[in-house]
């Protein structure tokens, strides 16, 4: 992968910024801003905010375009939260995007001789599935186009018949063919390697996924984003969490916000994206969401692009009953139960009156002992203390653990995530 400074960085910057005020949306934005010259400046350029690309984007407007819109690939980038948020890319600038996904890709080690089954969904403006197959092309591997929009019954049958020694999609969909896989009792011949995106693994799934599927390499793909693309890219000496930044495609810049300056190696802050190959709608400071930290050190791979560590994206925490609880506490307890559980589950909170509900609902191979249920809400309450002082205390008016079948829990018609967490509180 291509390596420049900072300096060079700074400079393609420079230009997207120059460019970008011919965009009605950076015209207004920048308006009485001069030209930044040096890194100072270029750091006290506002930030891009989600709520602009939503607002400023087509089809609401045409503002952040810089040119007409033809020649171009229009995409979806916010399924997940229920708003979906649209960008545009020229057919060029799609074509630089998947030409670094594709090179990330070839460092994990997929080759001309790998069947890559890609297991994305298609539609909805979606692009996983249609960049996956220009990744394909580029690589000069064999490209298994099953995609998830097929009933997963058919999707297993096909990987059985093909037999992909790679496999591309999102954990909820490996964590549901590992749990059919274990029910049913099949595997899959050549199978090598995993290939995640789209959502986090958690060690107990990745587990899981790798005993009932059989394979010991488990990679994520990449840290991408639908608005600018690939942002980093993993090597075989990086922890998990850990990407190196493609310093060519995309000048990365991690913020303390509250201190209002850049942060340190080794100290937290918020990801800070400027695209520099992008000028139809220009991305410049977009503030991700994402907390990541410096590491500092060079790769032993000789990689020269620095390495950067994900710290999660804000808003995996949620608030109750005064404190703040990670999902994973909830994960990690229904791991304890690996043979009557499924990693897929989904946590459901609302609010009557003055009290809240909460449900958990969980997927599950077959019916599920009653003593398993007990423990699992025993577990629970010793680790996520809040439940029991809210219930104590009166607030918490019911908690419920729901069985469902395998792959009946909700999932997002456009990308195939289950939601986590549907908070219905009025906060
Ligand atoms: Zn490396």
């Amino acid at each position: 992968m291509d390596h420049v400074s900072t300096e060079m960085q700074l400079a393609k910057g420079i230009q997207i910024f120059q460019a970008a005020l011919k965009s009605k949306f950076y015209a207004e934005k920048n308006a009485g801003i001069t030209r930044p010259e040096s890194i100072e400046q270029w750091e006290r350029l506002p930030v891009l905010t989600r709520a602009e690309i939503y607002e400023r984007s087509y089809p609401q407007t045409t503002d952040m375009l810089t040119q007409p819109l033809e020649d171009a690939i229009i995409i979806s980038t916010g399924g997940s939260s229920g708003i979906a948020r649209y960008t545009t890319y020229t057919h060029g600038e799609w074509d630089a995007f998947v030409e670094c996904q594709a090179a990330a890709m070839r460092i994990l080690g997929i080759t001309r001789q790998d069947r890559v089954a890609n297991l994305f969904i298609a539609g909805h403006f979606w692009p996983s599935f249609l960049g996956l197959h220009d990744c394909i092309k580029r690589l000069g591997a064999v490209h298994l186009p099953i995609s998830a929009n097929i009933p997963i019954e058919e999707v297993v049958k096909l990987c059985l018949q093909f037999e992909p020694t790679v496999m591309v999609s999102l954990p909820t969909l490996f964590v549901f063919m590992a749990d059919m896989a274990k029910r049913d009792g099949f595997s899959f011949n050549g199978l090598r390697m995993i290939n995640y995106a789209g959502e986090h693994l958690s060690t107990a799934a990745e587990a899981h996924v790798a005993s009932a599927l059989g394979v010991s390499r488990i990679k994520a793909g990449a840290y991408t984003s639908a608005d600018v693309g690939i942002m980093g890219y993993q090597c075989d000496h990086v922890k998990p969490g850990v990407y190196h930044v493609p310093t060519a495609f995309q000048f990365v810049e991690l913020i303390n916000f509250d201190e209002g300056r850049r942060a340190r190696t080794g100290e937290p802050g918020e990801v800070v994206v400027t695209n520099l190959s992008r000028v139809s709608t220009p991305i410049i400071r977009y503030r991700v969401g994402d907390v990541a930290t410096w590491v500092g050190e060079p790769c032993p791979c000789g990689d020269r692009n620095p390495l950067l560590k994900l710290g999660g994206r804000a808003g995996q925490d949620f608030k109750l009953g005064g404190g703040f609880i990670s999902l994973e506490v909830f994960e990690s307890c229904i791991a304890l139960h690996p043979d009557s559980l499924s990693l897929n589950f989904q946590l459901e909170i609302e609010d009557v009156g003055s009290q809240f509900t909460v449900v958990l609902r969980v997927e599950a191979p077959a019916q599920v002992e009653p003593v398993v249920l007990a423990a699992l809400e025993k577990e629970l309450f010793e680790a996520v203390p809040e439940l029991r002082i809210s219930a104590e205390k009166g607030y918490l008016r019911a908690f419920d653990i729901e069985i469902v079948a395998l792959g009946k829990l909700s999932r997002s018609p456009i990308t195939g995530k289950v939601a986590r967490l549907v908070d219905r509180r009025v906060l």
